[in-house]
């Protein structure tokens, strides 16, 4: 029998959650939800995921609509999405689908990146919606706001417990647990890091920590009603830096300015006008967006690029997920969509092990991601800046060229036959329940 938390109490499907009486989540009985994939399993899994951001509340969807049983702990008092808005790739937007996900109208779906340097000169430009006919999934900026309520959507608010910090992962005999900083704790079959950056779990299992990579994004959105092109995004490139200027639906634009970083950075105090004086001039919308951001638009960033060693990832019935398992610099948009990847991987291997055979499973989805997220990580950690006479030769390359090997590159790092074969069955089953009806 389970060592219980003398001072606690709960029970939530299945995953059992102790408490101190009086704490300011004390009451942990719910009552089950209708909502997604209730009861739909014989045998259920109890999950617990720490961290709700894209990678917990994705990898929360696709659990529960397997049948098991869930709950994700988020440190915040609410779910939030801070920075502006993401690109969500073919890739990621396939697993968005394969979750259910309702995207139609969501942001805006690019067309084009046009890649210019810092003088004007046109480097290359990527056709996207080649791109998607070729991966059978649009390209889209999305505000991240709008990327984490499209996401909830049909989640049991029950499942997603706020105010919850894990400071630390307790192996036990048929399963983990989980501790939180207010002494109480949490039971499950399986425990999964989806807490970003600096995870706790990262630490428990004995993961090395992520590096700077010397670099960080000022960024965000701003509003530009003017903007002439919806479709088409843009990235300049210079010595000291680089810049994007991503259209995000309506008139909102994500713009960032990458600049060197290091620990002893010192926040100037009127950060608008270092970034004006490293970006003014790049290009008419570039000194537009200057023109219009104030130090307030910048509050939130710097945010420094940071590269996990992409080792191992889990350790018995505990295992990592996202940005816990392998941060990376933001150069490629891949983080978010990598973190939907490892959701379709994950879900997969312990639909496929069968709930007998967990830490089977758990290793062979680390050891399929593993690869993969790597060459993907090694690409975006490829340094942008560079002066105009070692950018010049991209220029000699066509832009077929230049659109077949991204494309290509993406393709061949997103698991392309586990997920063909997931919307296959996903559309056998849709086509079965629906004869089933007639
Ligand atoms: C400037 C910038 C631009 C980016 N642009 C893109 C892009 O365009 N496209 C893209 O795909 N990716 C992009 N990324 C990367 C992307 O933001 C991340 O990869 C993604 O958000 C990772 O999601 P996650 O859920 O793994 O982690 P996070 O979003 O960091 O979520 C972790 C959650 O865990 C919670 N948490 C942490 N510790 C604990 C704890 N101890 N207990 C409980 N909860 C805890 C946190 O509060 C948080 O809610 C960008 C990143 C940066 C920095």
């Amino acid at each position: 029998m389970r060592r219980v938390n003398q001072t606690a109490r709960g029970f939530v499907f299945g995953v059992r959650v102790f408490h101190r009486l009086g704490g300011h989540h004390a009451d942990h009985s719910w009552a089950p939800s209708p909502s997604l994939g209730e009861g739909r399993r014989s045998v259920t899994l109890r999950i617990l995921v720490v961290g709700a951001g894209v990678g917990g509340i994705s990898i929360a969807r696709g659990l529960l609509r397997d049948g098991h049983d869930v709950v994700v702990f988020e440190r915040r008092p609410a779910v939030q999405a801070g920075g502006g808005a993401v690109t969500i790739w073919s890739n990621g937007e396939t697993v968005l689908g394969q979750l259910g996900v309702d995207m139609d109208g969501a942001g805006q779906v690019l067309s084009a990146v046009r890649i210019l340097t810092s003088t004007g000169r046109l480097l290359a430009v990527l056709d996207l919606t080649a791109m998607a006919q070729r991966l059978g999934a649009p390209v889209r900026m999305v505000p991240r706001r709008t990327l984490m309520d499209r996401m909830l959507n049909n989640i049991p608010a029950q499942r997603i417990r706020c105010g919850f910090d894990a400071v630390r992962v307790v192996r036990e005999d048929d399963g983990a647990r989980v501790e939180f900083g207010d002494g109480g704790s949490a039971e499950g079959d399986v425990v999964i890091g989806a807490d970003g950056l600096h995870s706790t779990v990262r630490d428990g299992v004995g993961a090395p920590h992520a590096k700077s990579t010397g670099w960080c994004s000022w960024q965000g959105l701003v509003e530009l009603p003017d903007l002439a092109e919806k479709q088409v995004a843009q990235v300049i490139i210079g010595r000291c830096g680089n810049t994007g200027l991503w259209p995000a639906g309506d008139s909102n634009v994500q713009w960032w300015f990458d600049l060197p970083w290091s620990p002893d950075f010192v926040r100037p105090q009127h950060p608008i006008a270092m970034i004006r004086s490293n970006f003014i001039g790049w290009s008419d919308a570039v000194d537009s967006v200057l023109a219009a951001l104030t130090d307030d638009d910048l509050a939130g960033s710097p945010y420094p690029h940071f590269r996990h060693p992409i080792t191992h990832s889990g350790c018995g019935p505990v295992t990592l997920l996202g940005d816990a398992a392998h941060t990376m610099p933001p150069t490629l948009a891949q983080g978010a969509n990598q973190a939907l990847l490892d959701t379709m991987v994950l879900c997969r291997a312990l639909s496929a092990f069968g709930s007998s055979d967990v830490l089977t499973a758990l290793r062979w989805y680390e050891k399929t991601r593993r690869r993969n997220v790597t060459a993907v990580s090694r690409v975006a950690s490829l340094q942008v800046a560079h002066g105009e006479s070692v950018l010049r030769p991209a220029a000699i390359i066509s832009d077929r060229l230049h659109t077949w090997a991204l494309t290509t590159f993406l393709s061949q790092t997103s698991h392309r036959r586990m997920s063909e074969a997931i919307v296959r069955s996903r559309y056998a089953a849709q086509s079965a329940a629906s004869c089933a009806l007639r």
